[in-house]
């Protein structure tokens, strides 16, 4: 395949890099091997994807990554990429994770949020020098198209990146989705929106928010101090964690008038999203009574929706007062 562009800028070692910040169902993982195939074999540059994910599909941070370079170049790089040309983030409450998540931007990274809010407020969030910036709302568009957000973004980064061949990427999406024909349509229009839709800003470097080098991890424990056997002291639990972000558009919505109390969805829900309480039930019995859902380890999946069996439960498109209003916090659990 004869090379069709060539690209803006390379780092010292020859590559163009990427990194994708995501959690488990956004579809971040797809998206890098489909950007890498449309650069790869439609465009005829050398390249390499990979993802760092954790065990579970849904809910666990997801960290992706493409490089790409002059097809006569060998890539014998196999880090993760921690100066991204073009750093994207699948989902704009990851923000709040802090500087973990957008480390290694330099003045001239261009950065990508999935957001509803304007850029100049994204820019603040992000924290970011200088450089380009867009946002585009991806997930308000995966609803509109029947998508899921990973192919808005893919047409977000095309835009953004100036040199992929809009062609090439759609192509790559169609070899992706052949399995799934029914699906590809909305796929197809949601990328065309991203790339048509992205609001890209660039901003002159700022003293405001100088750059920063990525993270040095240095473990508290060594050979001298770690307990023996390699016995955890201080187990993690999930009591803090915020999926809010692993849902892409949709939440059950509860309406307790329907709901007879029988539990199918707190026995369904992989993760206790349900606030249940002693108390008296509307036939004057005493007994566990449903108060709702606690939003925020709700990953969005739905399947209490289809374990209930009075429509108590029903999907409905997210959003974002009516997920504060409604939230029942769980005993023990911080307030929202
Ligand atoms: S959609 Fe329902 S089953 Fe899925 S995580 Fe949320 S509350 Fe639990
Ligand atoms: S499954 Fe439906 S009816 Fe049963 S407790 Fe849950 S919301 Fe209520």
């Amino acid at each position: 395949m004869p090379l069709t562009a060539t690209l803006p800028k390379t780092n010292e070692h020859g590559f163009y890099e990427m990194r994708m910040e995501s959690i488990g169902g956004l579809g971040a993982n797809v998206a890098g091997k489909i950007f890498a195939e449309a650069g790869v074999l439609g465009m005829g540059f050398n390249g390499v994807n990979f993802s760092s994910y954790g065990a579970e599909k849904k809910g666990t941070p997801v960290k992706t990554f493409v490089r790409f370079c002059d097809p006569r170049q060998h890539i014998r790089i196999a880090a993760p990429v921690e100066f991204p040309h073009m750093l994207i983030v699948f989902h704009e409450n990851l923000l709040a994770t802090g500087k973990a998540l957008t480390h290694g931007m330099a003045h001239d990274t261009t950065v990508i949020v999935n957001s509803k809010h304007p850029v100049d407020k994204v820019r603040e969030v992000v924290g970011m020098c200088g450089g380009g910036l867009g946002v585009v709302d991806a997930i308000g568009i995966a609803v509109d198209e029947g998508s899921r957000p990973n192919t808005v973004l893919l047409g977000a980064m095309t835009k953004a990146s100036g040199f992929m061949d809009p062609e090439a990427v759609r192509r790559a999406i169609s070899h992706n989705l052949a399995k799934y024909p029914r699906m590809l349509p909305g796929n197809l229009k949601a990328f065309d929106r991203g790339f048509q839709e992205l609001e890209l800003t660039e901003y002159a470097c700022s003293i405001k928010h100088p750059p920063e080098p990525p993270p040095r991890f240095v473990s508290p424990l060594g050979y001298e101090n770690a307990p023996m056997g390699g016995a955890i002291t201080n187990p993690g639990n999930t009591m803090l964690r915020d999926l809010t972000p692993s849902r892409t558009g949709y939440i059950p919505q509860f309406f307790p008038e329907d709901c007879i109390n029988d539990g199918h969805c707190e026995y369904t829900c992989p993760d206790y999203c349900f606030t249940f309480e002693k108390g008296i039930d509307r036939k004057g019995k005493e007994g566990m009574i449903n108060l709702g859902i606690d939003y925020r380890y709700c990953k969005g999946c739905l399947r209490c929706v289809q374990a209930c069996p009075t429509e108590a439960l029903r999907k409905a498109v997210e959003d974002e007062d009516y997920v504060r209003e409604h939230t029942v916090p769980q005993l023990g659990r911080k307030e929202w």
